[in-house]
């Protein structure tokens, strides 16, 4: 059985979401293994996202891909085009973004565990993420809306993207616990 890690995001908290993300994940068949209702170290989740170039530049292509698609400037919205000085930003807006309230940390188990919550969240940006899945049904925050205010995408809900993300974020948040 494959293990997934998953955070509730401050605003789906705020918005009374829990119970709602909780059964979506216990309905598929997933099995909730530990959880927890926390205060998050701004040290913790600066090392939740990657400090390397590689995932800061992919981060900022993709919100450069965003106002190209939206035929946006983004150079006006955020004073440059460079991917990697965009990617450097949201990292920061990440980080007041997950300790602007509590947040749910839980490890997840079942087969194919990683792949079920990526599908049962969607896509990263919730105005693209089918209907059906908690982004898509929840939220309609997009990039280029929460970058021209200066903040990260409010998407309810993080979730590991590989396995071997799964392993570091669940040693990085439950340590040996
Ligand atoms: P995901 O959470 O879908 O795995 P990423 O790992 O690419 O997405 O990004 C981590 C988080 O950073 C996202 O969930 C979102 O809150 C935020 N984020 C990503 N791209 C942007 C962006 N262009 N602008 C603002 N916030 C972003
Ligand atoms: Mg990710």
């Amino acid at each position: 059985m494959e293990k997934t890690f998953a955070m509730i995001k401050p605003d789906a908290v705020n918005r009374g979401l829990i119970g709602e993300i909780i059964s979506r994940f216990e309905n598929s068949g997933l099995k909730i293994e530990a959880l927890k209702m926390i205060n998050a170290n701004p040290d913790i989740v600066a090392n939740l996202y990657p400090d390397n170039e590689d995932w800061l530049r992919s981060v900022g292509q993709k919100m450069s891909n965003t106002y190209k698609r939206y035929e946006k400037d983004i150079v006006a919205d955020m004073g440059t085009d460079d991917t990697l000085e965009l990617g450097k930003m949201v990292r920061q807006w990440l980080v007041e973004y997950i300790t602007m309230g509590p947040i749910v940390i839980m490890i997840l188990s079942g087969n194919h565990a990683v792949d079920v919550v990526r599908k049962l969240i969607w896509d990263t940006n919730p105005v693209l993420a089918q209907p059906g899945s908690i982004r898509g049904d929840f939220s309609v925050d997009s990039a280029d809306f929460a970058n021209s205010a200066h903040r990260a995408i409010y998407n309810l809900v993080h979730a590991s993207g590989s396995v071997k993300e799964a392993e570091d974020e669940i040693a990085l948040w439950f340590g040996g616990n």
